[in-house]
């Protein structure tokens, strides 16, 4: 199904090659002399067809795309990008996309750090050699310089007032775009309906969910009515859920707080007891990064602090002044 969700604003959820999420959402914004496409699905000839099966649907044509943006550098919202631009139609990313085009077409280099992070952190043998062999998923198609490099503010050479919002966290490289007119803010993978977005840390000094809180306050202070995500429905109260998402991650920094009450642990330990669950190689990793992004988080808020026993990370509680 696509829908239209203002005059003008097509949304239009592709089918993507695992079950969760299902689905990515395209959206069209029409610019007067042309369409602006947000997001474009993954790779492969097959999600190619999708979307132009969908675009017949509506009655538009790939020559009435003036531009494509990827919201961020991940393959579902991503991959098909160069098979697009195949069709004439540029490219535009957020200015510091050029700095990781490397790590996103070899996922070799994109988890390299990670690997050694891993190491410090007590991480066993059998986790780590998984993180080595990591291949880059052909979804994940091959992306070159873009044609646009975004920056902060109005979009030039658009009739419309949309802006790019830098809001980095769950990824890097990720953007939200406000529609003025409409009130609407393209979020990517920033706000999402039902879950929250996963926030990685790749290496030993990146906090990224600093980032992402500083990013939500900056999408909260904005006066919109809809938020228009990367996955699921359309946010109709977007206040609210913003409020949600913080909250999540106040809860599980206070989990880990609560954890290190007793005794100290080092970032093995910890990603096993804040998900204790049983999780497949690539849950487990996740569970990893996200546990090493709350405690780069709450070491920089001065709450833990790291030691390294024998090379490997041990964090615990610093004493309440
Ligand atoms: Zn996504």
């Amino acid at each position: 199904m696509t829908f239209k969700i203002k005059d003008g604003i097509y949304h239009i959820p592709l089918e993507l090659p695992w079950s969760s999420p299902g689905f990515v959402n395209v959206y069209l914004i029409d610019d007067t002399d042309g369409f602006i496409m947000i997001d474009c699905g993954v790779n492969g000839d097959h999600y190619f067809e999708l979307l132009s099966k969908k675009f017949r649907e509506i009655n538009i044509k790939f020559n009435e795309i003036k531009l494509l943006i990827g919201t961020h550098m991940h393959s579902d919202h991503i991959g098909l990008s160069e098979k697009i631009r195949e069709e004439g139609i540029p490219f535009a990313l957020y200015k510091n996309s050029i700095d990781y085009l490397d790590k996103y077409n070899d996922w070799t280099i994109r988890f390299k750090e990670l690997k050694n992070y891993a190491i410090t952190q007590g991480a066993p043998k059998s986790f780590v050699n998984n993180i080595s062999e990591i291949q880059t998923p052909i979804y994940a198609g091959k992306v070159s310089r873009p044609d646009v490099l975004l920056e902060e503010g109005r979009i030039k050479n658009l009739n419309r007032d949309i802006e790019t919002l830098f809001t980095p966290g769950h990824d890097i490289t990720e953007i939200s775009l406000h529609d003025t007119a409409s009130k609407i803010i393209f979020s990517g993978d920033h706000i999402l309906p039902k879950i929250t977005p996963f926030i990685p840390t790749e290496s030993k000094d990146s906090d990224m969910l600093a980032k992402y809180t500083e990013s939500l306050d900056k999408v909260e202070k904005i006066k919109h009515d809809i938020i228009a995500p990367g996955h699921g429905d359309l946010i109709s109260e977007p206040h609210n859920r913003i409020k949600q998402m913080k909250l999540h991650h106040k809860r599980r920094s206070e989990k880990i707080l609560t954890i290190l009450e007793e005794k100290s642990f080092t970032g093995w330990e910890m990603v096993n007891n804040v998900f204790p669950r049983k999780l497949d190689d690539m849950n487990l990793r996740l569970a990893f990064q996200e546990t090493m992004a709350h405690l780069k988080y709450l070491e920089n808020s001065g709450k833990v602090k790291q030691e390294e026993i024998h090379n490997i990370s041990h964090w615990s509680k610093t004493k309440e002044v």
